[in-house]
């Protein structure tokens, strides 16, 4: 039996799906969290800033969660690009969790009018996308400003189903300018990836999620051990894959702070 107490676990498919949370799983992680495991949350949803997602998983959970302990793509973005390229004057197709870790790493919000100041245009999930947004942010990349993606997940599951991920919008504005996003800050590269490494003092660490373009592919990428879960977009066990399948962690053994997993 294989035993870890470090986890990378992803949210959407997760620990929830849409708006409401999926037991199975969140019963373990809490177990897990009690018993002293270090877990950090990864996910590739950038419409929620860290601060949030760790006050709503603290109550789920039932244990605290800390800001540090949540790595999104709107994060792995804002970190990005402050380190390449400085402080940047960003036009956004995002949600107010991306602006705003945006705006705390420094850089400043552009409104669609401004689109000629843009740096960078940042693109994550925007449920309230407008033609107006996306036609500044297409001028703006055909401009010469970097285009940054937070992900490119052309979905993501909600309760019924999936919806448009941010993907879908990325695919959009790559059509329409012709151009390829200069960086993709979400799963399953490797930046975001370091990012939670770094949270957790370093690997090996068990990748835990329900996709397996993202999240067990970041983690084949990097060489850890991938535990998929079919709580959410994969509803089916794919045959012959490297990675561990679970219908839900409620089938892994919880050992204090440890979870552990049987031989396939
Ligand atoms: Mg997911």
């Amino acid at each position: 039996m294989e035993c870890y107490s470090k986890l990378i676990v992803d949210l959407d498919g997760v620990v929830w799906r849409g708006g409401a949370p999926i037991m199975d799983n969140v019963e373990p992680l809490s177990s897990l969290l009690a018993g002293g495991a270090k877990i950090v949350f990864l996910t590739n949803n950038s419409t929620r800033t860290r601060e949030r997602y760790a006050e709503i998983l603290s109550r789920l959970l039932g244990a605290p969660v800390r800001p540090e302990d949540v790595v999104t793509s709107g994060y792995s973005a804002s970190e990005w690009l402050r380190k390449s390229r400085g402080c940047a004057r960003v036009l956004v197709v995002g949600e107010h969790g991306l602006v705003s870790e945006l705006s705390r790493a420094c850089h400043k919000p552009l409104t669609p009018p401004d689109w000629r100041d843009a740096d960078a245009v940042v693109v994550g999930l925007d449920r309230g996308v407008c033609y107006r947004g996306l036609a500044a942010a297409h001028r703006a990349i055909l401009g010469g400003a970097l285009f940054i993606a937070t992900n490119t997940d052309r979905n993501f599951p909600v309760e019924e189903g999936t919806e448009p991920g941010a993907g879908a919008i990325v695919a959009l504005l790559r059509e329409s300018t012709g151009r390829e996003p200069d960086f993709d800050a979400g799963k399953p590269g490797g930046w975001i990836l370091e990012l939670a490494l770094e949270k957790l003092g370093g690997g090996p660490a068990l990748v835990v999620g329900d996709r397996v373009d993202t999240d067990m592919e970041m983690a084949r990428r990097h060489g850890l051990p991938g535990l998929l879960v079919l709580t959410g977009v994969t509803r089916s066990p794919p045959r012959g894959s490297w990675f561990r399948v679970v219908r839900s962690l409620s089938e892994a053994v919880v050992d204090g702070g440890r979870i552990c997993l049987g031989p396939q």
